[in-house]
């Protein structure tokens, strides 16, 4: 995923002080938010300031309110919870309170509060913004503050960092702490499935989230479930038939040995008569005679490090957060930080609020449309996807016979995280509509192998169950090959015809690109090539034309993480080490930079920027200065990224042997290879629920050519095209056409996209490790804080 960064500002009036807080239920994530808040905050020549324990210590004032330095939060990145804590405080609920906040922050001079916290938090910090100049006369008339000490505070800047495992908050796509969650809930399930399908077990599960079902849909989709309650779409009367009659299906006419519900706590009917875990399971049980068993995973939904996605997200947002803290006027509402589809936006705080309470105003008064359609787009597609994928053959989404097609899924080039879970709703959507989907085994060499005489084993129509089982699984189960159809372009129109193939999915990286763009090219010579071909992105390296984001790319920055957590802490009980980490990524160095802001990187080497040996010997220099400031209070390793591609000359072994040569015994270096490792073992919920989105939009675009003849498909640009992420949209990316992909958007020689988006991100790895400015920016304003 490639969030696009903030602009970072260099220039500032006047010397600012900005104190940041969390408040309400706690969250993954939060303290890489308060880490790039302070880190951000002292880069801008402004004072940091944490409050503890939420707006208790703002009320409280004393030495719970404190100022920070750029090495108070060295390490924070990778530590779940919040550690400047959180409370829920009464007295900041009476303005007596709010009275005594007010006060402690003037006599510090602090005008600037970053609220990071639920919608209870962010109303409390918006109160407190309107009656703040009211609170500022009260003290000045009861003799507590003098008017020149509170003239220079006349506004209150608030901006809301969103931290909440629930995802609650409408404006904005994911809140930080909620992929964390979902991971937690995904790890859970995963490991219940195994049970689940050695006794043939029901399980019910039950997720949190009273007003809001993100958790549970998405948890959902991750793992296959059968069943779904959420608040906002309480089911129809008779549910509990149409619930049963669907799980038998699924076992007896389909043999699905395991069957998994998902609860959201706050789910209900369609008169709030709440539906409870254990009332499912009597039903399951005293009904179908199914050996159920309920599982209410509760506060482990909350605890935990950060996933990769929730310390990008935490820290964009911090980064964000302080910006719009310098951006402000006494006009500007306050902004709440948000993020739709990849871009960091603000939006006015209480507008967002608001919406978020029409939501459970709406549930309250039954009013479930008015609900749903509060939540954003995104939450409604993914419900109907799921839908989509989960009720196969469904009498009212099938199509009549002369609109079904035979649908074609391949897998291109590396194994990538999702690549199983795209295939899975590619089959259960045709199912449901009618349309028949055929596998192609092993790529385009699997596809060739047989046509000679025998059109067998390579191309085959994959069952229900089969895919089904697809949902958690890593790589690709029905075989990928990097070879292209140009090595056999004529046997590959030979199939195309023999299998009657209507429509072509592409699921791969850069090659799966290059096969479409073949295949493209070859519809003159090849008539057959005339039918609607897309492109799934998916591949670690993230390096697909067109779009921001490719599967697997999530699960390979989780991976990676958990890898540089683990090695940086293994270097805490023996001597202070550097190690030089080598990512994958091929050309580019999205992985690598990613990672590098994920981890709290020292630096990240991309082959975009290259090496130099001034480059290292400035960060050789960086380190040695870091080293000697350190006084052991936190002695875990520091890491550098490095992308296998970035040079040849200066490997990763050589790197980490010239640290150590030049440390001269001062700290350690060492060279680490996670490679084929950062595949990783299950694809991240990310990937899983994006797969499902990207399947189901691909095929419902393949789905609008139908009746179109072969030429009439071949004169229009997006017949072969790539499903992209873009900004805040998905949409199809075009590979022909003057203006298309092939021509505007790819570096065929270094196999990645002209444009990448990400590569700003580079300067906010380095502005947030305190390294400056890669390269020969780094000769001016060279500034030295302690990284990570
Ligand atoms: P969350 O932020 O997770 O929604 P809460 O609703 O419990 O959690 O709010 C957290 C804290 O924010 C409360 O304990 C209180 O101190 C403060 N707060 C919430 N609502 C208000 C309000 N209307 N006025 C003042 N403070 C509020």
């Amino acid at each position: 995923m490639s969030i696009s960064a903030p602009q970072i500002p260099i220039e500032v009036p006047k010397r600012r002080r900005i104190a940041v807080l969390t408040s309400g239920g706690d969250a993954p994530g939060m303290n890489g938010a308060v880490r790039a808040v302070v880190r951000m905050a002292i880069h801008c020549n402004c004072d940091a300031f944490a409050v503890f324990e939420g707006y208790e210590g703002l009320v409280h004032g004393g030495d719970m309110i404190r100022q920070m330095h750029w090495e108070d939060v060295r390490g924070w990145l990778s530590r779940g919870g919040t550690l400047i804590g959180s409370a829920r405080s009464m007295s900041f609920r009476e303005r007596t309170g709010r009275r005594k906040a007010a006060k402690n922050m003037v006599i510090r001079g602090i005008d600037a509060l970053i609220v990071c916290g639920g919608d209870g938090s962010l109303t409390g910090a918006d109160v407190f913004r309107s009656e703040w100049p009211s609170l500022l006369q009260e003290l000045v008339e009861a003799g507590e503050l003098t008017q020149e000490q509170v003239d220079p505070f006349s506004v209150l800047n608030i901006v809301g960092l969103v931290g909440s495992i629930d995802n609650d908050l409408s404006g904005t796509d994911a809140t930080i702490g909620c992929y964390s969650s979902l991971t937690r809930i995904c790890d859970a399930v995963d490991d219940v499935f195994d049970t689940a399908f050695s006794h043939q077990r029901g399980f019910v599960i039950e997720v949190m989230g009273r007003h809001c079902g993100w958790l549970a849909l998405m948890a959902a989709i991750s793992t296959g479930a059968d069943w779904l309650f959420i608040p906002e779409m309480p089911p129809k009367d008779g549910w509990e038939d149409v619930m049963c009659s669907m799980i038998t299906k699924n076992r007896k006419e389909r043999g699905k040995r395991r069957t998994i519900v998902i609860v959201a706590e706050g789910a209900q009917d369609r008169n709030l008569n709440k539906i409870s875990s254990t009332t499912i399971k009597d039903i399951l049980t005293d009904r179908l005679g199914l050996d159920t068993r309920v599982t209410v995973l509760g506060h482990t939904q909350r605890g935990g490090p950060a996933c990769s996605y929730d310390r990008l997200l935490s820290t964009l947002q911090g980064v964000e957060a302080v910006r719009a803290v310098l951006d402000m006027t006494p006009e500007t509402p306050s902004p709440v930080i948000t993020i739709r589809e990849n871009k960091i936006e603000r939006m006015p705080l209480m507008q967002a609020v608001r919406d978020t309470k029409k939501v459970a105003a709406c549930i309250q008064a039954k009013d479930f449309e008015s609900a749903i359609s509060l939540r954003d787009a995104e939450f409604k597609e993914y419900h109907r996807s799921y839908l989509h994928t989960a009720t196969p053959e469904h009498p009212k989404l099938i199509l009549p016979e002369h609109k079904r097609l035979r649908v074609a899924i391949i897998h291109v080039g590396a194994p990538a995280a999702g690549m199983n879970q795209a295939t899975r709703a590619i089959v259960a959507y045709c199912l449901t509509r009618g349309h028949t989907p055929l596998a192609i085994h092993n790529g385009f060499p699997g596809l060739c192998r047989h046509h000679a005489d025998k059109p067998v084993s390579s191309v085959r129509v994959v069952e229900w169950l089969e895919s089904d089982n697809w949902v958690n699984e890593a790589g690709s189960d029905i075989g990928t090959n990097r070879s292209l159809p140009s090595e056999d372009m004529e046997g590959t129109a030979k199939c195309f015809e023999l299998y009657k193939f209507d429509a072509l999915l592409v699921i791969g990286g850069f090659e799966a690109y290059t096969a479409v763009s073949q295949l493209r090219k070859a519809r003159s010579q090849y008539p057959v090539f005339k039918i609607p071909m897309v492109v799934l992105p998916a591949t670690i390296s993230n390096n697909v034309p067109g779009t921001e984001y490719s599967l697997g790319s999530d699960t390979c920055l989780n991976t990676l993480v958990t890898f540089c957590d683990a090695i940086r802490l293994s270097a805490s009980s023996s001597r202070r080490r550097v190690f030089v980490v080598e990512t994958q990524g091929g050309k580019s160095g999205y992985i690598a930079t990613t990672a590098g802001l994920a981890i709290g990187a020292v630096a990240a080497y991309i082959p975009e920027e290259g090496i130099s040996l001034k480059m290292l010997s400035r960060d050789i220099d960086f380190l040695r200065e870091n080293f000697a400031k350190d006084m052991g209070a936190n002695r875990a390793g520091k890491i550098i990224l490095r992308n296998e591609c970035t040079s040849s000359t200066y490997t990763t072994q050589v790197i980490a042997d010239m640290i150590r040569e030049e440390a001269h015994g001062r700290f350690e270096s060492r060279a680490a290879v996670p490679g084929h490792f950062q595949q990783g073992s299950k694809p991240s919920p990310m990937d899983r629920v994006r797969a499902l989105r990207m399947a189901i939009k691909s095929m419902q675009h393949v789905e609008e050519y139908t009746g179109m003849s072969p030429d009439e498909i071949a004169a229009d640009e997006k017949s072969a095209s790539v499903i992209a992420t873009k900004g805040t949209q998905v949409l199809f990316s075009p590979l022909g056409g003057k203006d298309g992909l092939e021509v505007n958007d790819t570096d065929w020689d270094r196999r990645r996209p002209k444009t990448e988006s990400w590569l700003e991100l580079q300067n906010t790895v380095n502005i947030l490790s305190g390294r400056s400015n890669p390269g020969s920016n780094r000769e001016e304003g060279w500034t030295c804080y302690e990284s990570t």
